[in-house]
């Protein structure tokens, strides 16, 4: 089974995400990671990120990976903390726009999301790379809560600024943050991460249920 959840920065995905993974015995994907650890590496080469047919060849041939224990890799380097600083947030919606790495990267993800049970976590999951997943969910919140909840993870940079970043991030991937037609949406401005993740595991079972002979 696909759980696929979907939302902008801020909304809960990656928390809840994990946290439901954890609770169902899933496998638990970051696509958000991949374009991330694929930002960081072009940096680091000092690649324009305006041009997508080279930062489209450098995701081909550095493929993400996610070890066992979760961290992730890019090029034999473990990029885990490296790519979420606020440098990273604000750069990588300008690779993540262009088709040719949206292709790499939406192959790869199917070839890691049917690998058996998982949880995708990313903007274009329900709609693009897994719109026959199972179970669609679509978080949102309100953008104040958001940057908040986004400043406890950004020791590097003040209030205003996150504020500013997370909404020149949001109409930067607005192309890509539609919920899909067949997804519940929940807006998590009210309500606590195990809230969340025990109405989505509902969800999760009512379908498990509904599939068995
Ligand atoms: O979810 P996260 O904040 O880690 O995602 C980082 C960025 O990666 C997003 O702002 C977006 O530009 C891009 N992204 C995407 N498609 C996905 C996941 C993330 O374009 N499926």
């Amino acid at each position: 089974m696909i759980v696929a959840i979907d939302g902008p920065a801020g909304a809960g995905k990656s928390t809840v995400a994990r946290r439901l993974a954890e609770r169902l015995g899933f496998r638990y994907l970051d696509t958000g990671a991949m374009y991330r650890a694929l930002t960081w590496l072009a940096m680091q080469r000092s690649l324009p990120l305006g041009d997508g047919e080279p930062l489209g060849e450098l995701a081909q041939s550095n493929p993400v990976t996610f070890d066992e224990g979760g961290r992730v890799w890019i090029a034999g380097t473990d990029v885990t903390s490296s790519i979420r600083r606020s440098n990273i947030d604000r750069n990588v919606p300008a690779v993540a726009r262009h088709r040719a790495v949206r292709a790499v990267m939406r192959e790869r993800q199917r070839e890691l999301g049917h690998q058996g049970d998982v949880v995708i976590e990313g903007r274009d999951i329900g709609t693009v790379v897994a719109p026959d997943a199972e179970v669609k969910i679509y978080l949102n919140a309100d953008p104040t809560v958001r940057a908040r909840r986004r400043q406890v993870e950004r020791p590097d940079i003040g209030g205003d600024a996150l504020a500013t970043d997370l909404r020149l991030r949001d109409q930067s991937d607005a192309a890509r943050m539609r919920p899909a037609d067949d997804a519940d949406q929940i807006d998590t401005t009210d309500l606590q991460v195990d809230d969340v993740v025990t109405r989505i595991e509902e969800l999760v079972q009512q379908r498990l249920a509904a599939s068995r002979p």
